[in-house]
């Protein structure tokens, strides 16, 4: 039997490794993911409907963490977002994606890359700036470089606006993600001027099935029509839905039809 005292240190050592660990909090964890790059960067080709070409990107993070484990964007960019690292991980988004596709942005002129930003991002000139960093250093055009924001996130930020004029100014192209999710109305978009509208994979999965939603998505097509907006629709899984879209004139898709986000080499070994 082991004395008393064994027994008690025993339980506290083990109690306070245990609660150590679970301190560790999250957040944390993103600011030593990001000290030891453990954030790197898949793409999802943008298909053009016509040609059936890959014409774009868009970036979606991950984090490889050190256990092995791969943590996907849902899992932690709200965490970042509350916890105000948002604005770290975006930079960091940028940097990878300038270092994996510079040379396809220089090279193939026509080809765009679209980044995903928080509400946050928008809250002062920094994210523009870096967004143009990316450009120059690369040799592309601003153009081909695309910031997508959600319908969420001009609600309620009222610098939104004014850094979204500012980064069309400088050139940089913008896209509105999600649409249809959120709660903009047709007036309030008709007050900002956006490059691309992204229709959400809810209205695009129902493109077989539903009749009302069909009448929506119909709704949306049209509207982006009359603002002189791009179209990509997201999450087209069937050749129904491509083809759907393409008879309604939509510009672009992605989905898994097309391709899943893959990693750097291999969509510049399918881009080739
Ligand atoms: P999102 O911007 O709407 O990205 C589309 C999501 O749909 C991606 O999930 C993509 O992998 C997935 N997807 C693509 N094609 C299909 C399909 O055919 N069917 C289905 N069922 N899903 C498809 P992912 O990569 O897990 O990203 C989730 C969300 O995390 C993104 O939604 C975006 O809001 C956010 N996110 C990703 N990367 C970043 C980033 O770098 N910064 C920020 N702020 N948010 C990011
Ligand atoms: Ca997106
Ligand atoms: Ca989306
Ligand atoms: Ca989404």
């Amino acid at each position: 039997l082991l004395p008393i005292g064994v027994v008690t240190a025993i339980v506290l050592t083990s109690s306070v490794i245990y609660f150590a660990r679970l301190q560790v909090s999250l957040p944390t964890q993103i600011r030593q993911g990001l000290r030891r790059n453990e954030f790197y960067l898949e793409y999802q080709p943008v298909v053009d409907l016509n040609s059936g070409n890959w014409v774009g990107a868009e970036a979606l993070v991950r984090w490889r963490r050190r256990d092995g484990r791969i943590m996907q964007p849902d899992e932690f960019i709200p965490v970042a977002e509350h916890s105000g690292l948002i604005g770290l991980l975006t930079e960091r988004v940028i940097e990878v994606a300038s270092k994996d596709m510079g040379t396809t942005l220089r090279d193939a002129p026509d080809f765009f890359l679209t980044i995903n930003l928080s509400a946050r991002d928008l809250q002062s000139g920094g994210t523009l700036e870096k967004l143009m960093v990316m450009a120059r250093d690369s040799g592309a055009r601003p153009g081909q470089i695309v910031a997508e924001l959600t319908e969420r996130m001009l609600v309620d930020a009222s610098a939104a606006k004014s850094v979204i004029k500012a980064m069309r100014e400088q050139g940089l192209r913008v896209a509105i993600d999600d649409f249809g999710t959120g709660y903009c109305s047709l007036s309030y978009l008709e007050t900002m001027q956006f490059d691309c509208l992204k229709i959400d994979r809810l209205f695009v999965e129902a493109i077989d099935t539903e009749a009302a939603t069909n009448r929506v998505v119909l709704h949306i097509i049209n509207m982006a029509r009359t603002l002189d907006m791009k179209l990509i629709a997201e999450g087209v899984e069937t050749e129904a839905q491509a083809n759907y879209l393409k008879s309604q004139g939509v510009e672009f898709a992605q989905g898994w039809l097309f391709s899943r986000a893959i990693a750097p080499d291999e969509f510049l070994k399918g881009l080739a």
